[in-house]
């Protein structure tokens, strides 16, 4: 598929967000363009030739220090791609209150054709090159997971750094999504996908855009369609179903696509996927081969949660979802979007929704910075004081709590109870501010729009804080 218009269409949404703000024009223009663009080629011996490799790391945004996004593998990696997703990560982290600015790297290769040792290579070599220029750092530009990559590769892209700046004290904060082993944090693999469910419930929670939705609030029984089962597509399935009770009814992977209008097990399929390297198989759901066709069918959420430009002019009037959590970062297209909105749809938005794994980047980074796990300093002491509490109550009101319930009073909270609470509170709170900028502004066409203009609003303070706009 064609990618070359996709910093295009993210300028697009930011110049419809700008016509809400007061901020200055040159000043939009400026939070627009790309600060800086690396377009690295290294040559990487595979078997017996040389292979010229091409790769980028695009920073954003340097409005915030360190620039964040992750690091993609894939085919489709172009520099317009790249700008456009960097672009994407900066809008991302002022919506959430993550204080960095966006950038995203990429390196264009099918990662399936290439041994692990080959991948090492490559990465190994790609961190190098980033290194020399400056363009990898705890304080400067802290790289990710994306699609293609995983905490294996960074957890090479900590080592190489590491070998490279051994008397830097916080080198570890230099990537984040590493493997916990290597100072990562617990909870960050699933973290988009927690994101994805926690954001959904919060608008699935609004009576009146339930209404006007025809849908009764809460995402409970909620029919759902992802696309994508990767790790994005995956843990937002598996957490919807675990935790929302929703009743996911398709899954599209690039191979075709499943459905069971009864509901998908999503830990069994999993399962099946890991065993048989396929979906395709899977005996209790229908299987469709043209994959995308399962965007059409009806439901009431569907989960974009692969790649870009997924649903464009053409599937978009085909589409009979009421929502649209967009898992993926741009699968929806500025023309698809239009014909979305006029059909009522209500679309939660890439920036906001998909936050989820920057926002526990960031508790990795802190993390990595303090040198200490989360919890571990106030756990036991959180116990003893609960502990006392309920002797308290037991001995006032002469009721004895069972052995379960006393567990439960009492324990304190460890780092993966601290992470998805972190990331709980931010996905309801950051919903609630575009909401309400959303419903402010009757003339907003959409909830995307809003959380460009808070975002905007953001950035644009820190800009002229700076003081080189007097
Ligand atoms: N690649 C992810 C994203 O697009 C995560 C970025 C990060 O954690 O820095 O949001």
């Amino acid at each position: 598929m064609a990618q070359t218009r996709f910093f295009e269409n993210v300028q697009k949404y930011v110049e419809k967000a700008a016509d809400f703000t007061k901020l200055p024009k040159g000043l939009i223009q400026q939070i627009i363009c790309c600060n800086a663009v690396y377009q690295i080629k290294f040559p990487v011996r595979i078997g017996n030739e040389i292979q010229v490799i091409e790769a980028y790391r695009v920073q954003h945004s340097h409005h915030r220090l360190p620039t964040k996004g992750g690091i993609r593998y894939s085919e489709m990696v172009d520099q317009d791609e790249v700008m456009a997703l960097a672009a994407l990560m900066t809008y991302k982290c002022a919506v959430v209150d993550v204080p960095f600015g966006g950038a995203k790297g990429g390196i264009k290769i099918n990662a399936k054709n290439y041994t692990p040792a080959q991948l090492e290579r490559i990465t190994r070599r790609y961190t190098f090159e980033l290194i020399k220029k400056g363009f990898i750092g705890p304080s400067l530009d802290v790289p990710a997971p994306d699609y293609g990559t995983g905490e294996r590769e960074m957890s090479w892209i900590a080592d190489t750094y590491i070998s490279f700046n051994p008397s830097q004290i916080d080198a570890y904060g230099c990537v984040t999504g590493k493997p916990v082993s290597q100072n990562g944090i617990r909870g960050r693999t699933e973290a988009t996908g927690r994101g994805v469910f926690y954001g959904l419930r919060q608008a699935c929670e609004d009576k009146d855009d339930m209404k006007v939705l025809g849908l009764t609030p809460g995402i409970a029984g909620k029919t759902v369609i992802v696309q994508g089962f990767g790790n994005v597509g995956y843990h937002s399935a598996r957490i919807l179903q675990e935790e929302g009770d929703a009743k996911i009814i398709g899954i599209a992977e690039y191979e075709g696509a499943l459905y069971n209008p009864n509901g998908i097990d999503i830990e069994k399929l999993k399962k099946f996927q890991k065993e048989n390297n396929t979906i395709r198989g899977y005996p209790d759901a229908k299987f469709i081969a043209k994959s995308n066709d399962i965007l059409e069918y009806e439901c009431d959420i569907l989960v974009p949660a692969a790649l870009e430009n997924q649903i464009t002019k053409e599937n978009a009037p085909k589409i009979k979802a009421k929502i649209i959590g967009e898992g993926a970062n741009g699968p929806v297209t500025p023309e698809a979007e239009d014909i979305l909105l006029k059909k009522g749809v209500l679309i939660i938005p890439d920036m906001y929704l998909n936050a989820g794994g920057v926002t526990v980047s960031y508790f990795e980074w802190l993390k990595n910075l303090s040198h200490v796990r989360f919890g571990r300093m106030e756990r036991r002491f959180q116990e003893g004081a609960n502990m006392n509490l309920v002797n308290l109550i037991q001995e006032k009101t002469g009721k004895k709590l069972s052995k379960l319930e006393m567990e439960k009073m009492v324990k304190g909270a460890d780092e993966i109870d601290l992470v998805r609470s972190g990331l709980e509170d931010t996905m309801i709170y950051s919903y609630e501010s575009i909401h309400e900028i959303w419903k402010k502004h009757k003339k907003m066409d959409s909830i995307r729009t809003a959380a460009y203009v808070n975002a905007l609003g953001k950035i644009g303070e820190a800009y002229l804080e700076m003081g080189i706009f007097p």
